[in-house]
């Protein structure tokens, strides 16, 4: 996902991206469904190109309570100021700025910058739905579809007391 800025003709360039998910550093990471696509604008600031893209993809997920998978879309938006790095200004560019990138050469290379916005966008404990039940703990069946009739986990048991209790008032 490389911009060239010798093409870009205008003060605002609208562009359009499709990559598959190994073109941009998703190494064998099967979770997604089709290419991720980013449309692009990018504004020519002289020496600076500010690159707002909004980013989408389809992945597919395994739940971590029941391990049923499960499809999700991911949208998100970056944006980001590319900095053409003149030998002359070397230096000028305060370290640690952040959002601000050098670039190479002519090139503006949005590749890092999706991947970190579909990163973000990824669920850490995917989770099918806020409703699901998860796994009986004792025989493993998906309480979602039904109830095993399990003893729930000695965990819970403390809280039958206070069950109790809310019944007598
Ligand atoms: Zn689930
Ligand atoms: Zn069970």
């Amino acid at each position: 996902m490389k911009i060239d800025i010798k093409d870009l003709k205008e003060q605002v360039t609208n562009l359009d991206f499709s990559a598959k998910p190994e073109e941009i550093g998703f190494d064998g990471e099967a979770v997604f469904d089709g290419p991720i696509k980013v449309s692009v604008e990018v504004h020519d600031m002289s020496e600076r190109y500010r690159v707002i893209g909004r980013v989408s993809a389809e992945a597919t997920l395994a739940c971590g309570r029941c391990l049923r998978q499960f499809k999700v879309k991911l949208a998100s938006e970056f944006d980001i100021v590319h900095v053409k790095d003149s030998s002359e200004e070397e230096g000028e560019i305060p370290p640690g700025e952040t959002d601000e990138l050098a670039m190479e050469g002519d090139i503006i290379d949005i590749g890092e910058d999706v991947r970190q916005t579909i990163l973000l966008e990824l669920p850490m404990n995917p989770v099918c739905g806020k409703k699901c039940k998860g796994l009986c703990h004792v025989c493993g069946s998906d309480l979602n579809k039904k109830k095993c009739g399990c003893d729930e986990p000695a965990l819970n048991k403390p809280f039958a007391g206070i069950k109790n209790i809310l019944k007598k008032k």
